[in-house]
């Protein structure tokens, strides 16, 4: 029988694709740039259809690329051509839901926002919020480590992750974990959270659910510059207040959110600071006053709180809609995703601003100020001869500027395609061996995954795409943070 009688036999006709025009829909994620058409799509409805799946492809050595939502940002889900994709989008059901244990039993191709959605009514939340949560499934944030604006207080997803069901790249089933925190052994599930689907699939997911807080206070601050606001972050940590988010904007991001959504952010304002607290009633009305006192001591001109629910979701609304915002002030841009300590902030921002300059190019900064997780946008005109190289240089030399401040080259976006060839600026030769040897003790074959986060002489050979609006963006599903 061939590869693609077997697998139809055992998941079903309607559940393997191979027709070319379908294949296409799978070409790429959200690293629109790089394409590449698989052999075919396996649709498994079961772990035991994953596991199906894996074992035929580790019999005849044909690599595979699980795949979510396809949102990923860094071509994590890029198919191998000639390769197999393993589509988790039929795996949507929550298995248990156990409130007492504050845990939740997922299967990977449920979509974040769901989880939370669940149990919300209980009085419960699922933590980790991408923005493209709404879409994004749990497996793909499994395999990212997703993070999210109040990621800051509450941890990514490596912090919410007690147990997983995870299928080898030979096909064994692996149960690691569990409800219980802190298992007994090597970390293994700490291992597998944000290897990028370089070792296994996960086919189910334990998360740790949180209580839904007391109290929920919004707080805008306005400030003449970027490190006046850059000052005021770091003095808001050091005084040891822990809100659940701390966003920063810069004057050209303010200025493109007020155009598209008019948000009411301080006029003239060469930075803003939107701080949320959560947590019992007392706590959260000390916390802010000790914020607004911060804010003033380092130069906000205009502090004010969300005054309602529905202003409060405005204040957000400014923010998340600050990246769709930039269509309005340039025909491209690329986003950039590094991580910077705390600390180097305003300096990374003025090198930022330098850069800009001897580019001939505006940067808008909007970002995860708490987290120090900066996604600098590059604005450019591809219709313009040598714009697109010279933005690509430009976001480039930025996150060069990121790990020159001893930070890192993704906060929450990945490695995957786009950023495989800048490992060795992070990381030593002996690190990435160590790196490979790890990935091929769950993957001796090279099958799983492969061409992805380590780089390689034919990837460091190609040169990235340039960034495009993905699907969601347009229409307004999602926006990225
Ligand atoms: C508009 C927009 C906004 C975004 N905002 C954020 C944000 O705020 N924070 C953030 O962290 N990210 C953000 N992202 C990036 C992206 O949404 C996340 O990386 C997300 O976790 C990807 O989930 P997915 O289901 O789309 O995974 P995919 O893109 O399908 O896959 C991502 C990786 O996960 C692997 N994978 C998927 N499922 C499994 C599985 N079951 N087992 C093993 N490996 C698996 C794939 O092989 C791939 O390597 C954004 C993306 C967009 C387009």
């Amino acid at each position: 029988m061939s590869f693609v009688a077997e697998l139809r036999e055992a998941l079903g006709t309607a559940h393997v694709i191979s027709e070319p025009e379908q294949l296409r829909v799978y070409e790429c994620d959200g690293l629109t740039g790089h394409r590449a058409v698989p052999e075919l799509v396996a649709l498994p409805g079961s772990t035991e259809d994953v596991q199906t799946v894996l074992r035929a492809c580790h019999r005849e050595r044909v690599p595979f690329v699980a795949r979510g939502a396809g949102t990923g940002l860094s071509g994590g889900a890029t198919p191998v051509a000639g390769g197999v994709v393993v589509s988790l989008a039929r795996m949507t059901r929550i298995l248990e839901i156990d409130l007492e244990s504050q845990r939740v039993v997922v299967e990977p191709g449920v979509a974040n926002l769901d989880v939370t959605r669940a149990v919300a009514a209980q009085g419960f939340f699922y933590a980790p919020d991408p923005s493209s949560q709404q879409v994004c499934t749990i497996g793909g944030n499994v395999a990212e480590n997703s993070g999210g604006a109040h990621c800051l207080k509450y941890g990514f997803t490596t912090h919410h992750v007690t147990g997983l069901t995870f299928v080898l790249p030979d096909g064994e089933i692996v149960e690691l974990g569990g409800k219980a925190l802190d298992p007994d052994g090597p970390d293994l599930l700490g291992v597998i959270v944000g290897s990028e689907g370089t070792l296994g699939v996960a086919t189910q997911v334990t998360l740790r659910l949180v209580r839904i807080p007391e109290a929920v206070r919004t707080l805008l601050a306005g400030f003449h510059t970027m490190d006046a606001a850059g000052a005021a972050v770091s003095d808001i940590v050091a005084a040891g207040v822990m809100p659940s988010a701390i966003e920063m904007m810069d004057r050209l991001t303010i200025e493109a959110a007020e155009h598209a959504v008019a948000p009411g952010y301080p006029v003239g304002a060469g930075a803003v600071l939107l701080v949320e607290l959560d947590g019992v009633v007392e706590q959260v009305e000390d916390d802010a006053a000790d914020i607004e006192r911060i804010c003033v001591e380092c130069g906000a001109f205009e502090m004010r709180a969300a005054t309602s629910d529905a202003d409060r979701a405005l204040l957000w609304k400014g923010r998340k809609s600050a990246f769709a915002a930039m269509g309005r002030i340039a025909t491209d841009y690329y986003v950039q995703d590094g991580v910077v300590p705390r600390t180097r902030l305003p300096e990374v921002l003025r090198q930022i601003e330098e850069l800009s300059e001897q580019h001939g190019l505006r940067v808008g900064n909007v970002f995860h100020a708490g987290d120090g997780n900066l996604h600098p946008l590059v604005l450019y005109d591809s219709g313009v001869v040598g714009e697109t190289e010279r933005a690509r240089d430009l976001a480039e030399a930025i996150l060069d500027a990121c790990l020159d401040a001893g930070g890192s080259l993704t906060g929450e976006h990945g490695v995957g395609m786009d950023k495989a060839c800048s490992m060795p600026r992070m990381f030593s030769e002996r690190d990435l061996r160590v790196f490979e040897r790890l990935r091929r003790s769950f993957d001796p074959l090279g099958i799983c995954n492969p061409g992805k986060v380590l780089p390689t002489p034919r990837l460091c050979g190609e040169v990235p795409g340039p960034y495009r609006v993905h699907a969601l963006e347009r229409i307004g599903v999602a926006e990225r943070l």
